[in-house]
């Protein structure tokens, strides 16, 4: 299938080329002849599968085959309403790429900034609103937004609007626009709230299903360090000696983790930066900017911070704490592996760690295969619970190993073999004295 064979106007055509996209992905391929045709859509899809441009690339088509404007000025004919900042400046760049050969404006409306220069972009008139929901609402009970010319509405990530508490948000926004318009709703899980928002806000959508969570996982080298919390940055360090990770996203699961990692690393001479939520929108972003071109060697970011953001070709994901939520664990390693690049996803597992570590394999139907002969092997004592030791046969070998991270000699039980290996067991950690 050909992006041409999906009746995508020359104009949009010109752009993907720019972009370098030869193929539709399969959610651009099923997504955009029915929303073309005018019908609301339910995507039951991730980021990684080339969910904005299934949605961007017909809203841009729609809106830019409606002749003239009432009274000049532009009205919002399109809202996209996103979960995170990141995610908003990432689909507006997004539609700065697709639509840079047509007369189409955009605005991106988030928190954390200034307030001013979103009123003046509303007071100027866009055809695209990109919105959080947060500082929508704010605008538009201040009256600077108008939202009854909307045709076509996004929500993105609807799952994610719903963890962070923006559904009251969500349906008051919803409540000012036609009840006569087209729906695009995506969401990469399926809760009963989801089920029953989709049930009131589409009408006879058209439904497509990628990929689902569980198996993102099968296309990204997986690779686990089973280590004690104290000599996590160490151990990360260490790994870091290897240059072929040329850059990494670390995930801590504290905005103080991040910032004490990267103090950690800065003090290792490892540039590093932070990004989460306690950082002002121009600090986030110029992170992001300094990673994304080689300035710092790692991004250490928090779940919420991380989502949306979008590196291509981001080689290695590095999971400096286990998720708790099993489906973050996949959405972070989703991060690397994109567009159907492979990519490396490294995690420490501390003690505390283990039953999420669990859950994980549980969920992603897959053992990771566990690094055995580090330097920093996990302690363990008598009261570890049976079940943590059970036997893996996953065990990678040191020809085998994914990270390429890992130097010859450095492990300080190499003289002895795998002699801090628990017997039996396959687990690389040593008993605790
Ligand atoms: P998304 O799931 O929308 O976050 O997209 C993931 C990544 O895939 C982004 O970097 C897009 O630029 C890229 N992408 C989207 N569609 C295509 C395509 N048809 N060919 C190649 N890359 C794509």
């Amino acid at each position: 299938m050909t992006f041409e064979q999906l009746k995508l106007i020359p104009p949009i055509l010109k752009a993907l080329a720019k972009e370098n996209y030869t193929q539709p992905t399969p959610i651009q391929e099923q997504a955009i002849p029915p929303v073309l045709a005018g019908r609301d859509l339910f995507g039951c899809a991730q980021t990684g599968t080339g969910k904005t441009a299934a949605f961007l690339l017909p809203i841009i088509q729609l809106l830019s085959a409606q002749q003239g404007r009432p009274s000049g000025k532009r009205v919002i004919r399109s809202l996209i309403l996103t979960p995170t900042r990141e995610l908003a400046i990432q689909i507006s760049d997004n539609f700065k790429s697709y639509g840079r050969f047509l007369n189409l404006r955009s605005a991106v409306i988030v928190g954390g900034v200034s307030q001013k220069a979103q009123e003046q972009a509303l007071e100027q008139g866009m055809d695209i609103l990109i919105a959080t929901p947060g500082r929508l609402i704010d605008l538009m009970n201040q009256g600077f937004a108008d939202l009854r010319h909307v045709q076509i509405l996004v929500l993105d990530e609807a799952d994610r609007m719903l963890d962070m508490g923006f559904i009251h948000d969500m349906r008051r926004i919803i409540a000012k626009l036609p009840a006569k318009r087209q729906t695009l709703f995506f969401s990469a899980t399926m809760p009963p709230e989801i089920k029953s928002l989709v049930d009131s806000l589409l009408t006879n959508p058209m439904k497509i299903e990628i990929t689902p969570v569980s198996s993102t996982a099968e296309r990204i080298k997986q690779a686990l360090y089973f280590v004690d919390k104290p000599n996590k940055l160490p151990l990360l360090i260490d790994l870091l000696q290897d240059k072929s990770i040329e850059s990494a996203l670390v995930f801590t699961r504290t905005k103080h983790g991040a910032d004490r990692l990267v103090r950690g690393l800065t003090k290792a001479k490892i540039t590093a930066q932070a990004i989460h939520g306690d950082k002002s929108q121009n600090a986030r972003q110029a992170a992001l900017n300094n990673f994304k071109q080689g300035v710092t060697r790692m991004l250490v970011a928090t779940d919420i911070a991380a989502r949306g953001i979008d590196i291509e070709e981001l080689s290695h994901v590095i999971n400096y704490n286990l998720p708790n939520i099993p489906e973050t664990y996949v959405h972070r390693i989703g991060r690397t592996g994109r567009a159907g690049l492979s990519g490396i996803a490294i995690s420490f597992c501390e003690y505390e760690e283990i039953p999420y570590l669990k859950d994980i394999e549980k969920l992603i139907k897959q053992k990771i295969p566990v690094i055995g002969d580090h330097p920093y092997p996990m302690t363990m004592n008598e009261s570890t619970p049976t079940a943590v030791r059970e036997t893996r046969t996953s065990v990678t070998s040191s020809e085998d190993r994914v990270t390429r991270g890992h130097r010859k000699g450095t492990n300080r039980n190499d003289s002895a073999g795998r002699k801090g290996t628990f017997e039996g067991s396959g687990r690389p950690w040593k008993r605790r004295s």
